[in-house]
């Protein structure tokens, strides 16, 4: 049976381009970067390389590209390596409620370690509103992190601004985004957005696995994560994953050239999915915001249902879709990005994330509200919730009571 794979936020296929370019890394090109002799030197240059496409697609300098062993450490160093750096100056670090595990879970951890982090709240579109972070910045505010577009429901914060009104207090204080999501999907300019750290990650962007990258502008000081050797100019210690990083590099280079048509493809596709789900199946709602999304984010919650059993039955009829993220899908907790739009924990369970790639089709969609449709009918005709138990009901309260344990 044909598979359609509509989870292209939790992972994308990698492209057979970088597939090629990756391969002679681990055959003919397996020297270790840091050694002296020809083979040695040819990995160091096509680290470099890839260096450079990584830095042109988020128009950073070569120089100020730092490459992790994923998208989460990057976050974890960024947040980490600059409440470290700067502990002496101030212990307050604001981020928002809405942002992945690696950034939220780093934050808390620093908050048992003696650091003060506010959360900033979220609209009903999952939008931080530029005047609450106004309020929350201190003298004593070292680091803003707020990420660029969410993983769950597609919420492009206004980045820009929020940049500006931190500078405007105070130059120094360090200005991190999460732009995993946001990268090869909608552009991402370091020296536009003004800001100071940027993650990303090759997996979205038709790369591979493993393999991250933090952008620390020139002159911006920052703690290491870990220590070892003097890779990544004493920045990062650890052999290089000379494949991954050559992968990256290929797949920045051509999502930078694909961008605009990317993009393009995926807001088409994506447009039709949310008028056919909203229009074919009742009580389906969109979460995050109407226009300011990601061009292949549609979210949903569908009421009176679980978001695991339509995962099932969408699975059944072979796509492949998500329920919160992918990291805690495994759980049966409500997503804590739904829960910060304000949604009840009831309704936060019948949340479907469907995510657009470079390959899908209208027919793939048509297939896939057909089969939705029909799933969340069954569905909802064995669901002890429906409109007379409404979702402040006692059925619900029993369900989550239930999850929570
Ligand atoms: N940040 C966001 C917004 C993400 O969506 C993800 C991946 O799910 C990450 C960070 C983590 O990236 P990685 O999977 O490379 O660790």
């Amino acid at each position: 049976m044909k598979r359609i794979y509509l989870d292209n936020a939790a992972t994308t296929p990698v492209d057979t381009r970088v597939v090629e370019k990756m391969i002679p890394m681990f055959s003919t090109e397996y020297g270790n970067p840091s050694s002296i002799y020809a083979e040695g030197r040819e990995a160091a240059k096509a680290i470099e390389g890839a260096r450079r496409e990584v830095a042109d697609l988020i128009g950073a300098a070569p120089e100020e590209i730092y490459f992790t062993g994923s998208g989460t450490e990057a976050d974890n160093w960024a947040l980490r390596g600059i409440a470290e750096q700067n502990k002496k100056r101030g212990n307050h670090i604001i981020t928002s409620a809405v942002e992945h595990h690696a950034v939220l879970h780093t934050a808390q951890e620093l908050e048992k370690e003696g650091f003060d982090v506010t959360y900033l709240p979220v609209d009903e579109y999952g939008m931080v509103n530029p005047e609450d972070l106004k309020k929350a910045l201190r003298d004593d505010t070292i680091l803003v992190s707020i990420m660029m577009a969410n993983n769950e429901i597609g919420t492009v914060e206004p980045i820009k601004e929020l940049v500006e009104i931190v500078k405007d207090h105070n130059k120094r204080t360090v200005f991190h985004t999460d732009a995993v999501q946001a990268l090869g999907n909608i552009p991402v300019d370091v020296k536009d957005l003004g800001v100071d750290l940027l993650s990303v990650s090759g997996h979205k962007i038709y790369g591979p696995k493993g393999i991250g990258a933090l952008y620390v502008r020139k002159g911006q000081p920052i703690k290491n994560l870990l220590e070892g050797g003097a890779q990544e100019k004493n920045k990062r210690p650890g052999t290089e994953n000379t494949a991954a990083i050559v992968g990256f590099g290929e797949a920045a280079k051509i999502a930078k050239e694909g961008l605009d048509e990317h993009s393009k493809h995926q807001k088409e596709i994506r447009d039709y999915l949310i008028e056919q789900v909203l229009e074919r199946i009742p009580d389906s709602y969109l979460t995050g915001h109407p226009e300011e999304r990601l061009p292949g984010n549609a979210s949903f919650i569908f009421d009176y249902i679980e978001g695991e059993g339509i995962l099932l039955s969408l699975d059944m009829g072979g796509i492949s879709g998500s329920s919160g993220s992918a990291c805690t899908s495994g759980s049966l907790d409500p997503s804590h990005v739904l829960l910060a739009t304000g949604l009840p924990a009831g309704r936060a369970h019948g949340s479907l994330r469907l995510t657009i790639g470079r390959d899908t089709t209208k027919e793939d969609i048509d297939y896939t509200v057909d089969v939705l449709e029909e799933g969340i009918k069954r569905l909802r005709a064995m669901s002890p919730l429906d409109k007379d138990h409404p979702i402040d009901s006692d059925v619900y309260k029993e369900a989550d009571k239930h999850h929570h344990h």
